[in-house]
């Protein structure tokens, strides 16, 4: 089995969590991969150089200072903090951006109409954001199955020479396919499972009550979670690429907390 773990910016950035996350990380039987995002700390340094952060439904502008910024500190700073922190516990880390073995191919997002937060329809130019097209599964699974722990930063690459900025949750299901589909080539064909780690138990159905996980969602439920509003923000392209894992080969996905990285709590998603 592998097992690619997703955790989100809020953990990250808190030392406390983080610490709890990596040595249950460091735990887990079995091959792994580990997805960070970091949204926060850009949001910070960007600041502390001048840089206002422009976000747009929840996804960050990146023009040609933030692609600086998130490079630094999503390739750079958090990365080999976490690398440092896993090698501190005997796990052979090896950090990664998407261009590092050509490891995650993407092309810059066209600009396009969208709906914004206000209902409003205007065109939208994310900059040097990354739409992902192919993942270098075979690399991947090759580092895991030779006892190495990639750890992916939520940064891909254009192959003509620019790094794009990609979601993390993107990132996390792409490399779960990636490997999943890499896998088929073995004999074994290990199961591949996805688990997002977020600051909350799971998905919930009351969003202030940690005590209403929702315990299974199904691609139906999900249509309804989101027309009644239960669903929103983060929560919709996390789903999103849950079920798309689903469908492309992963065998689990599951939405559950930091604390709970072995998936026993939380939502498990089902097509
Ligand atoms: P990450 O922490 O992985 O970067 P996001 O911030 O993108 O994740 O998405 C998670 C966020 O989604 C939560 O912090 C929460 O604010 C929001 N959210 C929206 N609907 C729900 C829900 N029903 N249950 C839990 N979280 C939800």
């Amino acid at each position: 089995m592998i097992t690619v773990i997703k955790v989100g910016g809020a953990v990250v950035e808190n030392e406390a969590s983080l610490d709890r996350l990596i040595a249950q990380f460091a735990g887990l039987e079995g091959e792994k991969v580990l997805v960070h995002g970091g949204g926060r700390s850009a949001t910070r340094v960007a600041a502390s150089m001048g840089l206002e952060s422009r976000m747009v439904c929840g996804r960050r502008i990146t023009d040609d200072g933030m692609l600086d910024v998130v490079t630094m500190v999503y390739g750079g700073l958090v990365n080999k903090h976490i690398v440092a922190m896993l090698q501190a516990k005997g796990v052979n880390a090896l950090g990664l951006t998407g261009a590092d073995l050509n490891a995650i191919r993407s092309h810059r997002r066209p600009v396009k109409e969208m709906t914004l937060e206000d209902g409003t329809r205007s065109m939208v130019d994310f900059g040097w954001v990354g739409d992902v097209d192919e993942v270098n599964g075979e690399a991947l699974l090759h580092l895991t199955e030779t006892g190495m722990v990639p750890v992916m930063a939520p940064l891909t690459h254009d192959g003509m020479g620019h790094l794009l900025n990609t979601n993390a949750d993107t990132i996390a299901s792409q490399t779960a396919c990636g490997i999943a589909a890499a896998g088929m080539t073995r004999d074994t064909r290990p199961e591949v499972t996805l688990t997002f780690c977020f600051e909350k138990p799971g998905v919930l159905a009351r969003p202030d009550d940690d005590g209403s996980v929702i315990p299974l969602i199904t691609q139906d439920s999900y249509e309804k979670l989101k027309a009644d509003g239960i669903v929103s923000g983060g929560m919709i392209p996390k789903l999103d690429n849950a079920f798309d894992a689903l469908r492309r080969g992963v065998s689990r996905v599951i939405i559950t907390s930091a604390d709970d990285i072995e998936g026993k709590g939380g939502t498990t998603i089902v097509l």
